[in-house]
């Protein structure tokens, strides 16, 4: 469950007025709460570290304000070192060079770049008034470089004759040339990428850097990348040199932490936010917004676009025929939790909601807090294809293992195995009726 931050450290610390600043323990009592905050943003664990060195150097001795309470002093103080972290001041795609200017997008493999390359192009067309040309270079995936053609059609933007058979690094030679031909103020080069971070992908990376010279090299990262988010902008800021971060799916039911890890150690500023699949759905980056959102602070805005977002009409329709069915298998029951993560968990929407502390409690002793959730989902996905369609299988030597795989333990695995069987029976009783009774089922 992730409280509003600022209740947790008010019970914390507001017995405290009184006192004139504040002391070490104190500080370090208020840093715990702060932690687990971040960690459950899903900040990097060695970011987070640092964060809150920093915070207790900032905090320790520092005035309180009269007007303010100790737990608020040090919410204004962990925020603005948030802020200052990811970076002040929002700052956008850099077009100041000769043209044509090249951007380059670099990623790992289904993080967004093709489709923040459409977006981006699509801005500077009709914000900056820029002739744009976008060129694929993922000859990789057959279908890639048809998709962008794709986008390029949708936003009315050039895009680079495909030619079969040529390798990235003559493409994106091609590309620059073809953009001079053009007079294309911009050309914007789509890469390949890889489930993970490898060494030829690194070595293409540069290679293309070299041929093309480009004046931005953004690195496109997905909202949800978590621990792995320092690795992965290390790794392509110390081998190819990005000049930016964009980070995708922050529609979705991540809190951005992955914002605070990239920025912490490339330095290099998150310039833009992706907010959806469609080409317009492309935002700047605000630090302050995005702070909030790490914290968890309320946000009436935020709650009434997730209340939106999540109605999923179409998931929706094929649970309620598998319902029909009787059938639910712990796939089905995978889904439904991700539905709920999406909402960022039951916790999340009462975070938003001023006065719901006393319904959040309720939901989390019923083990639908965000956290438990996020553990419910690693628990199924450890398990193997054949135990997910029969959970029968799961005897003790099984449940070891997957214990050891999701980080949970046993008495974890049996709560979701109980949880499955009732709502199991309750779907295969119901025949297919309506699932109005579901949740009150599962938080009874
Ligand atoms: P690439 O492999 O890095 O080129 O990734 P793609 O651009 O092909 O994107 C992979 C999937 O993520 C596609 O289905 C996109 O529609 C989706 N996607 C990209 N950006 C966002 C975003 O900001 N929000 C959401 N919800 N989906 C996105
Ligand atoms: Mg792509």
């Amino acid at each position: 469950m992730f409280e509003n931050l600022q209740e947790r450290l008010g019970a914390i610390l507001n017995g405290l007025t009184g006192r004139g600043s504040l002391s070490e323990a104190d500080v370090s009592a208020a840093l715990r709460e702060v932690r687990r905050a971040l960690l459950e943003a899903d900040v990097a664990l060695e970011v987070v570290r640092s964060f809150t060195d920093r915070v207790r150097e900032k905090a320790v001795g520092a005035e309180v304000l009269k007007s303010i309470k100790p737990g608020q002093m040090v919410v204004k103080i962990v925020h603005d070192e948030l802020v200052e972290m990811l970076g002040a001041e929002s700052s956008s795609v850099d077009l100041n060079a000769a043209a044509p200017v090249v951007i380059m997008m670099v990623g790992l493999q289904g993080s967004g770049k093709t489709t923040t390359t459409g977006k981006i192009a699509l801005r500077l067309t009709n914000r900056e008034r820029k002739k744009v040309l976008m060129a694929s270079l993922d000859t990789r995936r057959p279908a890639a470089q048809e998709q962008l053609r794709q986008l390029g059609v949708q936003t009315g933007v050039d895009t680079l004759p495909i030619i079969a058979g040529q390798s990235p690094v003559d493409i994106a030679a091609r590309a620059v040339q073809a953009a001079k031909l053009g007079g294309h103020d911009v050309v914007i080069l789509d890469t390949a990428g890889r489930t993970h971070i490898d060494e030829p992908l690194m070595l293409e990376m540069a290679e293309i850097k070299r041929k093309s010279n480009p004046h931005e090299i953004l690195l496109v990262a997905d909202a949800l990348t978590g621990q792995d988010a320092v690795n992965l902008a290390r790794n392509f800021d110390d081998r190819v040199g990005i000049t930016g971060l964009v980070l995708t799916r922050m529609d979705g039911d991540g809190r951005g932490g992955a914002a605070l890890s990239m920025r912490a150690v490339t330095g290099k500023p998150v310039k833009l936010i992706g907010a959806g699949e469609k080409m317009t759905d492309l935002d700047e980056f605000h630090p302050r917004r995005i702070a909030d959102r790490i914290l968890g602070m309320g946000d009436i805005v935020s709650l009434v676009e997730k209340a939106a977002e999540t109605i999923d009409a179409e998931k929706a329709a094929a649970m309620a025929q598998k319902m029909a069915k009787g059938k639910f298998d712990l796939n089905d029951l995978a889904e439904q939790l991700k539905q709920m993560q999406k909402m960022g968990g039951m916790g999340g929407i009462m975070g938003l909601m001023p006065g719901m502390s006393g319904m959040k409690d309720k939901l989390a002793g019923a083990g639908f807090d965000d956290k438990t959730i996020k553990r419910q989902i690693a628990i199924i996905q450890s398990m193997t294809k054949a135990e997910r369609l029969n959970p029968d299988l799961l005897k003790h030597s099984r449940k070891k293992r997957i214990a050891a795989g999701s980080g949970t333990d046993a008495a974890e695995i049996n709560k979701l195995l109980k949880m499955h069987r009732g709502m199991a029976d309750m779907m295969k009783a119901m025949g297919g009726g309506k699932g109005a009774g579901l949740m009150k089922q599962m938080m009874g």
